[in-house]
C-alpha cells in the first residue's frame, strides 16, 4: 500500500532502524520505546490487522513469531522474558494499520496489561 508506513519502511522510503531483513517478516526498533527494548515484528505483505487474517496467512503469522523467538535467543531475553503484544483496533491500542507484534522486554512486565 501506498501510504501505508510499514510498508514505505519496508521499502526503504522512510528510515528505520532494521533488526532483522527477512522474505517475508522484517523487524525495526519502536521509535517510541515503551521498555528498554521494544521491537515491531512485521509482515511485509500488507493485512490491515489481525481481522484481515485469512487461513492462507496462518503459516506467516507462524514466520512472525519465530522471528521474534529467534531475536529474542539473540537478545538473551529467554531467562528474564519478554512479552508479544498483538493491538487490534484503535481501542486496543492500534494506530498503524498494518499488522505488527510488538515485542518488549527489559522491565518488570504488569498484568493485566493496562
Ligand atoms: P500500534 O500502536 O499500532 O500497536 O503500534 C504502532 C507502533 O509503531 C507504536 O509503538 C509507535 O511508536 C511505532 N511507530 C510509529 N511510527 C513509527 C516510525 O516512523 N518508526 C518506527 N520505528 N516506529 C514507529
Ligand atoms: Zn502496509
Amino acid at each position: 500500500m501506498g501510504d501505508c508506513l510499514f510498508c514505505q519502511i519496508d521499502k526503504g522510503e522512510i528510515p528505520a532502524e532494521k533488526v532483522y531483513d527477512g522474505e517475508e517478516v522484517y523487524a525495526i526498533k519502536d521509535v517510541n520505546p515503551q521498555a528498554p527494548t521494544h521491537l515491531l515484528l512485521i509482515p511485509k505483505k500488507h493485512l490491515s490487522s489481525l481481522m484481515d487474517m485469512e487461513v492462507t496467512d496462518e503459516r506467516l503469522f507462524g514466520a512472525i513469531l519465530n522471528v521474534g523467538k529467534h531475536l529474542a535467543k539473540k537478545m538473551n531475553l529467554e531467562s528474564s522474558g519478554f512479552r508479544i503484544v498483538l493491538n487490534t483496533g484503535s481501542g486496543a491500542g492500534q494506530s498503524v494499520f498494518h499488522v505488527h507484534f510488538h515485542l518488549l522486554a527489559g522491565r518488570p512486565m504488569k498484568w493485566p496489561p493496562g
